[in-house]
């Protein structure tokens, strides 16, 4: 298996469905991409899939065209497309954020020190 490698266009179409929201989890290895508002042709979602490998796949037609090049060794590039890119950079921005909560709520728990007493009860 190659390294998946995105082109800048499927990077800079990844980073605008996850800039709008586009992309959601829907469990058990599959995610949604909704279609960007004037700029696909169909309003269908596309279905981005992962075994239990990692290795992504999408339902897209660009995809489905590299990935019977790559299968019938007409191609060795390993097939991807930008809706993958999409589901890989919002995975690792997920992850980017549970790490970061996690960090803040132990950053939070240290943060509960006493009051001291004789500051409370000030005499006038
Ligand atoms: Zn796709």
């Amino acid at each position: 298996m190659g390294q998946p490698e995105f082109s800048t266009s499927m990077v800079k179409k990844a980073e605008k469905l996850i800039e709008l929201g586009l992309v959601e989890y829907q469990g058990l290895g599959v995610w949604f991409t909704k279609p960007i508002p004037g700029y696909n042709k169909s309003n269908e979602p596309h279905r981005v899939r992962a075994d239990k490998m990692f290795n992504f796949s999408c339902d897209c037609q660009g995809y489905r065209i590299k990935e019977a090049k790559y299968k019938n060794l007409s191609s060795s590039v390993w097939p991807v497309c930008s809706h993958i890119a999409a589901v890989v950079k919002f995975e690792q921005l997920k992850k980017q954020k549970e790490r970061l909560e996690r960090e803040r709520q132990r950053d939070a728990n240290q943060c509960k020190f006493e009051f001291p007493q004789e500051a409370v009860h000030v005499s006038a």
